[in-house]
């Protein structure tokens, strides 16, 4: 639009002023030699008023002026009017013959292609004119006419062209950063196209270099710290063995337990993100190899196949953390999926006691559970659901929680595909 609609409004504007101004202009002047013509002729005539006279300016007339003369002794006027597309041209025409012409005149311009048709009142009949019609319009104007459709037409197939080729790289641009989102590689991406497209896709390669710079800063961190601590844990539990038996050692060696637990959960996130190449598989056998590790093992539900793009590593173990937490809450299990618009939706249903929902955002922060009267004998971190979310974020997808129909939890995992 940017390019075609000032191209189309610069011709209608050229084309009206060149019609107002130029070729009305020209016409205009055309009208008044040939009415100036038929005024000398018609003058002629009255001199000496006979057919021999008219037929005599006929033949002085048409080889030089391409004006033929004819005295017909009928007195009146046809009385069809009828008038050409162009009616401003029979408007010029008429203001010019009115101008030379005192004696009543009639004229058609549509009849003939390309002669026109102009009678003029004498006493002795009429003298009808047969004038070419080059001699009275200027027929140029179609010529321009086209030729402006022609470069109009000409011009936006161009700009077309260029355009198109100037927006492949904005929306190769686009589809590298939507990739990225969804944690795929996007090595293949090279910045092209315009000097401002190409800036544009080299500041997009440095954050995505800062951003893998800062997860693996994270998970580095996470790692070190974790490994760092377990020497004077290990210390720590060494001491309170060789210590008495009373009830304040016990309880404190069994938070040492629970710390030990942590830092192993925190070694396991960090070692969970390692990179681990996106790779395409078929969505229904990856859920069956899962379920299948599970006893007693999960109902099944699954839509039609499709193949999905993953890391199947790190996806095992999102869904097996969802559900373990589901069997170890819940009785009945029940994994379904299903499609929906751009997104492959893997639901798990149990029975047990569900979540409330205010506590739908807190499950899924690190370390923590919900209330230890509720886990009483269930052993867990408190780790699971995080490592989930970030796997499943990581895929540029989503976990939601909700009340399942079995009347447990419900956790909707969508996957972009
Ligand atoms: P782990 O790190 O071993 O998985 P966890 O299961 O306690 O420990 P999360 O999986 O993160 O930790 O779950 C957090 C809390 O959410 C759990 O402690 C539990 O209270 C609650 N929860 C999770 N899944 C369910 C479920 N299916 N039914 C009821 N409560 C659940
Ligand atoms: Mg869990």
């Amino acid at each position: 639009m940017i390019i075609v609609l000032p191209i189309a409004i610069m011709q209608i504007v050229v084309a009206y002023i060149f019609f107002n101004a130029h070729w009305s202009t020209v016409t205009a002047s055309l009208s008044d030699s040939v009415a100036a013509d038929i005024s000398l002729a018609v003058e002629l005539f009255n001199q000496a008023p006979s057919a021999e006279r008219a037929a005599k300016l006929n033949e002085m007339m048409q080889p030089h002026m391409e004006l033929s003369v004819d005295l017909r002794d009928n007195h009146d006027f046809p009385s069809a009017q009828r008038r050409s597309f162009f009616s401003t041209l029979d408007k010029t025409l008429q203001r010019s013959l009115n101008q030379s012409l005192q004696a009543p005149f009639w004229f058609d311009t549509t009849r003939y292609p390309n002669h026109i048709d102009i009678r003029v009142k004498v006493d002795e009949g009429t003298l009808t004119f047969i004038a070419a019609k080059e001699r009275v319009f200027a027929r140029t104007g179609f010529v321009f006419i086209f030729w402006l459709a022609l470069a109009s037409l000409l011009l936006t197939m161009i700009s077309i062209l260029f355009i198109r080729n100037q927006a492949r790289p904005i929306s190769r641009l686009a589809d590298a950063a939507d990739a990225f989102g969804k944690g795929q590689d996007i090595d293949g991406f090279r910045p092209s196209g315009a000097a401002e497209v190409r800036l544009a896709g080299q500041s997009f390669l440095k954050m995505r270099q800062r951003i893998r710079r800062f997860m693996d800063q994270r998970t580095d961190l996470l790692a070190g710290v974790s490994h760092d601590l377990r020497t004077p844990l290990t210390r720590l539990k060494l001491h309170f063995a060789m210590l008495e038996n009373t009830e304040e050692n016990r309880a404190a060696r069994s938070d040492l337990n629970e710390m030990e637990k942590m830092l192993d959960g925190y070694l396991d996130f960090a070692r969970g993100q390692t990179d681990e190449d996106t790779v395409e598989v078929n969505l229904n056998a990856f859920l069956n190899d899962i379920v299948e590790k599970f006893k007693p093992t999960p109902q099944l539900d699954l839509d039609k196949d499709q193949s999905i793009q993953i890391k199947p590593g790190m996806m095992t173990r999102a869904l097996t953390n969802v559900l373990s937490n589901a069997i170890k809450y819940g009785e009945a299990v029940k994994l379904s999926s299903r499609t929906d618009k751009n997104a492959a939706i893997i639901q798990v249903d149990d029975d047990g006691p569900g979540i409330p929902e205010d506590s739908f955002g807190e499950v899924f922060k690190p370390f923590y559970r919900l209330d230890t009267a509720r886990n009483q004998n269930i052993e867990g971190t408190g780790l699971g659901l995080s490592i989930a979310r970030d796997i499943i974020r990581n895929h540029g997808g989503s976990i939601a929680l909700g009340r399942s129909e079995l009347g447990g939890l419900k956790v909707e995992i969508s996957l972009p595909v």
